[in-house]
């Protein structure tokens, strides 16, 4: 007796989906990237419970007809590709013939479709047990796709999905992604009737640089520009002062199709390696146009990786088009930075005296510390200043102390940072004084829509904010 069956339609179906479709974002995307092929001016999102109630994209493109409209659901049904040569020269963003197929196997879907604005339209509806349904709907040009319950029928799935908020910040990058890929057409987003990204046509990437982000964030960008031997390089990279502590906006779009892409990102570092520190990274949105012909974008099944044909050329183009922007920069130096060089130098001189041996320092250091003052009033807190005052001053930025064998030497202001950040932690004695005026933020909508979710624990810690709108605190 034979052990080995072929699987049923619907669960090849869901095992496909597990593939493509991983959280209401990989949907957003999905929907998005249909709605681009179709030609869309206008995308409209509007989620509710971070896409695990309802994800509906509206486009106005050129819709489909009612037979097109009854195949699209089916596994490998696709208008962009006709024969394996197309294959190697993919222009669209889709080309699979699965998105649509994925979403019907996990999700409640009503499709709602026309080619234009005479006769009538086509609604299809996957219900429970992936049935479906094809009724009259009115003649709009465009395309209504709404899921509901995302994996309501895959429990395990469902599982681990995570929390609204997580959901939703997932969403947002995803729209974030495909509206900076696609300047011109305009993009909505709404959370729970809640606007979240609006954003109109725009003429210039630049232009919708600074819409998504807003001014405070896209001014510490430099427009990266190199073009040679067919490949184009374009986008924004961080001046050298901005830096951050994750690899948070770090996006690379390979013929408008946003990737994960080593080579991209090694080069880039690369760039940066000598004017940030090691542990800091880089804030980057870099476009790459290159050949459809050498480069594979038939890789990963969410389209999230592609393979070049020749990776050590896009090296060194990326590398150098950053190097080129980092170097002909001015260092734009806070003043606090130049102020700590100055006192740096301080420091080393007051070392110049040459100590012959550990001895030497110990005696220098225990005369010294008979004659230094206290702190400045109120720089450390009351419970570690009196714990320093036997300390020993070097210039103005640093005390030291010998500690067993070793000679311990302590940055002042790390220091008081540290204690602020303790003192936060502890949320003991921390005094909050009102501006006189309230400072306006603008905020890139992730990062607005978490502290808008954070407003009382940001209030606990003495950091009052009220919600301007339009992504502005
Ligand atoms: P793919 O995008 O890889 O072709 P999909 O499953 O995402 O596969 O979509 C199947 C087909 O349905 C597409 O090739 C396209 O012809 C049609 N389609 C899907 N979404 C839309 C839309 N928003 N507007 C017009 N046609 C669409
Ligand atoms: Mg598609």
């Amino acid at each position: 007796m034979s052990d080995i069956i072929i699987l049923p339609e619907i669960l090849i179906n869901k095992i496909a989906a597990g593939e493509v479709i991983e959280r209401p974002a990989s949907v957003v995307r999905e929907l998005i990237d249909n709605s681009i092929d179709a030609g869309a001016r206008s995308i409209t999102v509007d989620v509710l419970n971070g896409g695990k109630k309802l994800i509906r994209v509206i486009d106005d493109g050129c819709g489909m007809d009612r037979d097109d409209a009854s195949l699209c659901f089916e596994r490998h049904a696709t208008s962009k590709i006709k024969s394996e040569d197309n294959l190697f020269h993919i222009t669209t963003l889709g080309f699979r013939g699965e998105a649509l197929a994925s979403i019907g196997s996990v999700s409640k879907v009503t499709l709602v479709t026309s080619p234009g604005t005479s006769g009538t339209g086509t609604k299809v509806e996957i219900g429970t047990n992936t049935q479906k349904g094809i009724t009259d709907a009115p003649p709009v040009t465009g395309t209504t796709v709404e899921i509901r319950d995302i994996f309501y029928n895959t429990p395990a799935r469902r599982k681990f999905l995570k929390s609204t908020s997580t959901e939703l910040s997932h969403i947002i990058e995803s729209v974030t992604q495909k509206a900076l890929a696609y300047p011109h057409i305009s993009f909505s987003l709404t959370h729970n009737r809640g606007e979240i990204v609006h954003v109109t046509s725009a003429q210039s990437l630049k232009e919708r640089f600074f819409q998504l982000y807003g001014d405070d964030f896209a001014s510490e960008f430099s427009e990266v520009k190199r073009e040679e031997r067919g490949i184009k390089l374009y986008g924004f990279c961080s001046v050298p002062e901005f830096t951050r502590a994750t690899r948070s906006y770090q996006f690379v779009f390979i013929n408008t199709r946003p990737v994960k892409n080593p080579t991209v990102s090694h080069a880039v570092y690369s760039a940066y390696r000598d004017v940030i520190e090691k542990e800091r990274h880089p804030a980057f949105f870099l476009f790459l146009e290159i050949d459809p012909g050498s480069v594979d974008v038939n890789v990963h099944p969410a389209k999230r990786e592609v393979r070049f044909e020749s990776s050590e050329e896009v090296h060194r183009i990326v590398s150098q088009g950053i190097k080129d922007v980092l170097h002909t920069q001015p260092r734009k130096d806070s003043e606090y930075e130049q102020s700590r060089e100055a006192v740096g130098v301080e420091a080393e001189r007051t070392w110049q005296n040459d100590y012959q041996s550990t001895q030497e320092v110990r005696e220098t250091l225990e005369s010294a510390i008979q004659t230094t003052g206290g702190f400045e009033k109120g720089f450390f807190n009351d419970t570690i200043a009196p714990a320093l005052h036997k300390y020993f001053h070097i210039g103005e930025a640093f005390v030291a102390d010998i500690t067993g064998n070793g000679l311990m030497i302590v940055d002042r202001h790390a220091a008081h940072e540290r204690i602020l950040y303790e003192k936060l932690l502890s949320k003991t004695r921390l005094e909050v004084e009102n501006l006189l005026l309230p400072i306006r933020v603008e905020l890139p909508a992730k990062e607005y829509s978490v502290i808008m979710n954070n407003k009382k624990l940001l209030k606990d810690f003495g950091i009052d904010l009220d919600d301007f709108g339009a992504n502005s605190v």
